[in-house]
């Protein structure tokens, strides 16, 4: 039987990468959308003519109650999580002088206090039946700061300190959990930036010269969820073409 695989935010533009990568390795793969998120049916629809045939469940990450609703769902509908990707992320990105609560909350709710609320119902799981994989999805942001992005930085920095913190616990179980930390990818979402800005601010940040692709942070959450990767715990892998090296 094939593994279950659940990727948060798997319509986003990361996220679909992960998905279809995962699918392709034969992963049943499970994702969630935002309430509110009209477009959930038009996108499993594109993905099933496409070839893939995705679950997705309606899921309010930053949400307690919700994330626990969705996973006792997925285990009754389709089964235990083994692979959870916490991709689910925001920016509302401001200056400190000018971020107010709301702003502050939302990114610290939706990108930190979401891993908690996603992995708490699988975890004891994972480590009952032996094996698991936890992966959460930081940014470069988090490693070196980004003007305006205190919340951000603070919320993805947050990730990596939860995932050595858990690693240690669960180091015994066969559950690994790590953190991927991307930098710029060409995402819908930075592919809106304005190709001067690109062009002028960011790509000559990046030693390779280019954004990186979707796939290539899909490959090395493939490469985590792996047999192979079973050694491989309490890391923070960087993946940003050379921007920031620690
Ligand atoms: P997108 O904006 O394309 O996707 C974000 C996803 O998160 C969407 O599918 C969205 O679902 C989901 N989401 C947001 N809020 C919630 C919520 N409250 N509950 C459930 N789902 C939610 O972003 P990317 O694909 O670019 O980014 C994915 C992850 O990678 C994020 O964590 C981001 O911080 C990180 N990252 C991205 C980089 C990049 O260059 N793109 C670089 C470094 C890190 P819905 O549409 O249904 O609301």
């Amino acid at each position: 039987m094939s593994r279950i695989a659940l990727v948060t935010g798997g319509m986003g533009g990361l996220g679909e990468a992960i998905c279809i990568k995962m699918a392709a390795l034969d992963y049943t793969v499970v994702t969630t959308y935002s309430p509110g998120n009209t477009k959930h049916e038009a996108w499993l629809a594109a993905m099933k003519e496409a070839g893939y045939n995705f679950h997705a469940y309606e899921c309010d990450v930053a949400d307690y109650d919700s994330a626990a609703r969705c996973i006792a769902q997925i285990e009754k509908e389709i089964g235990p999580v083994d692979v959870l990707v916490n991709n689910a992320g925001i920016t509302r990105d401001m200056t400190f002088k000018k971020m107010d609560k709301i702003a502050w909350d939302a990114v610290m709710s939706t990108n930190l206090d979401s891993v908690f609320n996603m992995t708490k119902p699988v975890c004891d799981s994972m480590a009952e039946r032996g094996w698991g994989r936890i992966i959460n999805i930081s940014s470069v942001n988090g490693q070196k700061g980004a003007f305006g992005q205190t919340n951000y930085s603070a919320a993805k920095a947050g990730m990596h300190g939860f995932t050595k913190a858990l690693a240690l616990e669960v180091a015994r179980k066969g559950v690994t959990v790590n953190t991927i930390s991307p930098g710029y990818i060409g995402t819908k979402m930075v592919m809106a930036i304005p190709q001067e800005v690109l062009d002028s601010k960011i790509i000559p940040q990046i030693p390779m010269a280019r954004l990186g692709k979707p796939e290539e942070v899909a490959g090395l959450v493939a490469y985590l969820a792996s047999e192979e990767a079973a050694f491989l715990t309490g890391a923070n892998i960087a993946i940003n073409g050379g921007q920031h090296m620690y």
